[in-house]
């Protein structure tokens, strides 16, 4: 992947870059960001860029043999560590070795822009919980002792570390400690708070923050097509992740779905019509399925972000589609600053239960009541 490839973050490119040139490239370091901020991206191009040999002032040259197998993900010099589960074909002991061919695969469809329920809908692993476990540090372990085959840095990508468990933890920070020769470990992670502290403290780390609205609504038009409203909307919608730009781009119908839905649980939640919201939980919902329901949530969560901005003078500043945006400044007026962390904190935690595979019809009922009394806190 190139530099250019990666979707804004100029700031960061031209770090990365300055530490190569000067040679002082860190050999553990933690990109940590949000979904859809290019974290994974970056770091593909950072790798290229390393062992390009023929590198410009500003980018890899995409040609050269090294190039070539970064960009296919084939270098020998290159290796993946992810989380995963069994599935039908790996029915035991799995780790990412078992599915490189998978991710080789997952990587190139979404262009770099990886994400963790996509990822294990790939794998058919959807209701179980993907790690990282002791088999992939000893096998990272194993691999790294070699001498690089063919490039002058051996190059360790670990995708999620919050995934990984408190052993392979334990064994990755060994390695990362007393580190093999010419050996760079990047990490990318999404939430801090769930990585070990001492794998934290022995990487330097690089804060990936989310896309602007502009170069999300730019990237839409130039990479996808969009005209310029669509990519206007769908870049509201995404709220700085290239993830959801794209998806709600390609589907701006299911982001109406949303809004639909949202609005009137959020007018059945503010009046307590108990039989009103179990009927919306059970039909409208609990068929959405997991992912969709995490979907909606975090509409739930850009909306209660931008009715703060309504509130704060800062109605310039709110990016959504028309129609939302009105029913948004009539329901700014019920978020306030005595339950608006209450309410994100809320939404945060259902997001969180519904990877964990809770039940959502639970999820969302009990959200339903806490959210009644919550919109009456003035
Ligand atoms: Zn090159």
């Amino acid at each position: 992947m190139l530099f250019a490839d990666v979707i804004g973050h100029d700031d960061l490119k031209k770090r990365l870059i300055q530490s190569v040139q000067e040679s002082r490239v860190p050999h553990a370091q933690l990109f940590l960001g949000p979904e859809g901020s290019g974290k994974l991206p970056l770091a593909l191009a950072y790798a290229q860029y390393i062992n390009c040999t023929n590198r410009s002032e500003t980018d890899s040259c995409g040609e050269c043999p090294s190039c070539k197998k970064f960009m296919t993900l084939t270098h020998p010099d290159l290796h993946f560590v992810f989380p995963t589960a069994t599935n039908k074909t790996v029915k035991q002991d799995p780790q990412s070795d078992l599915f490189i061919t998978e991710w080789r695969e997952y990587l190139t469809d979404c262009q770099g822009y990886a994400d963790l329920s996509n990822w294990f809908t790939k794998l058919d692993i959807e209701n179980k919980q993907g790690i990282i476990n002791v088999r992939d540090a000893a096998t990272i372990m194993r691999k790294l002792s070699f001498k690089a085959y063919e490039s002058e840095y051996k190059i360790a990508i670990i995708w999620m570390a919050e995934k990984l468990n408190m052993q392979s933890a334990n064994k990755l920070l060994k390695l990362i400690e007393e580190p093999p020769e010419k050996t760079m470990f990047i990490l990318i992670a999404e939430h801090q708070e769930e990585l070990l502290t001492t794998i934290r403290s022995r990487c330097v780390m690089l804060k990936v923050n989310k896309l602007g609205h502009q170069e999300t609504q730019q990237a839409l038009i130039d990479r996808l097509g969009c005209d310029e409203q669509q990519a206007y909307d769908a870049a509201a919608l995404a709220n700085g992740s290239w993830i959801l730009a794209r998806h709600y781009a390609q589907d701006i119908e299911e982001e109406k779905l949303y809004a639909e839905t949202f609005q009137k649980w959020m007018r059945y939640c503010f009046r307590g019509a108990v039989s009103e919201l179990i009927d919306l939980v059970a039909n409208d919902i609990k068929p959405l399925g997991r992912e969709k329901q995490k979907e909606f949530l975090e509409y739930g969560l850009n909306i209660f972000h931008n009715s703060l901005l309504f509130n704060n003078n800062m109605s310039d500043d709110v990016m959504l589609p028309a129609d939302e945006k009105s029913f948004t400044k009539n329901f700014a007026p019920f978020i306030n600053t005595k339950n608006a962390a209450k309410i994100c904190e809320l939404f945060e935690e259902s997001i969180n239960q519904i990877e964990r595979n809770a039940n959502a019809s639970i999820v969302f009922l009990d959200d339903s009541f806490k959210m009644s009394k919550l919109l009456r806190i003035k």
